[in-house]
């Protein structure tokens, strides 16, 4: 069934290509950050797959698409390129740096119940100019991911994740569990390099409509 969902979604992008303006006035930084990487493999799948390759796989999509359907339509930092361990320090200098608009960290989730399962989205516990914007791209990411691929939405969550904390005073800051590689189904979604590019896609999507929107406020 998601299968086939990924197919209406990807023609509804070309759709969606040709309605969307050019309403962005200036550039728009966008910091993602493909979780874990080097001798940090994150979670396991059932299978081994590891949760730093999907995530970073997730991310180049996300980069590829966003050149490739929307020519460039934002500027697209990765906090790695490559298989290589990033301290959590680093990938928020990275944001802080850029000064970034937002910033998206991407994990995968795992549970010792097998049938856990759904998209999860963490924002940071703290009260910072950001919060509210940074709850409302959560929800919006998962009513995308739910929407458009099927993924059951566990709620915005708030944690004192140290990624969060130090990119939470920059810019909206969300972290994003894309399912659960402890999930037979799920895992086995996110072993299908077509699904890892609906997956990269309804994020991107969601991004589109967040700066939209908060960008028609000042209009
Ligand atoms: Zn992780």
């Amino acid at each position: 069934m998601k299968t086939a969902k990924n197919v209406i979604f990807l023609l509804l992008v070309l759709q969606f290509c040709s309605i969307f303006g050019q309403s962005l006035s200036e550039r728009t930084i966008v910091v993602i950050d493909p979780g874990h990487g080097g001798m940090d493999s994150g979670a396991l799948g059932i299978n081994g797959m590891k949760e730093k390759d999907i995530v970073l796989q997730v991310a180049y999509e996300m980069v590829n698409l966003n050149e490739v359907f929307f020519n460039d339509k934002v500027d697209i930092y990765l906090t790695r390129y490559r298989d290589t361990l990033v301290s959590l320090s680093d990938r928020a200098k990275l944001a802080k740096g850029l000064k970034a608009d937002l910033f998206i960290s991407l994990h995968c989730n795992r549970s010792i119940n097998p049938n856990a399962s759904g998209v999860e989205v963490y924002a940071y516990q703290g009260k910072t100019p950001f919060s509210n914007t940074s709850v409302w791209l959560g929800y919006g990411l998962q009513k995308e991911l739910n929407g458009k691929l099927g993924f059951k939405s566990r709620g915005v969550k708030f944690a004192d994740f140290q990624v969060l904390r130090e990119t939470a005073g920059v810019c909206p800051a969300v972290l994003v569990e894309l399912g659960f590689l402890s999930n037979s189904d799920e895992f086995g979604y996110l072993e299908d390099q077509g699904n890892i590019r609906a997956m990269a896609l309804a994020i991107l999507m969601e991004l589109y409509n967040y700066i939209n929107a908060a960008f028609s406020k000042y209009l």
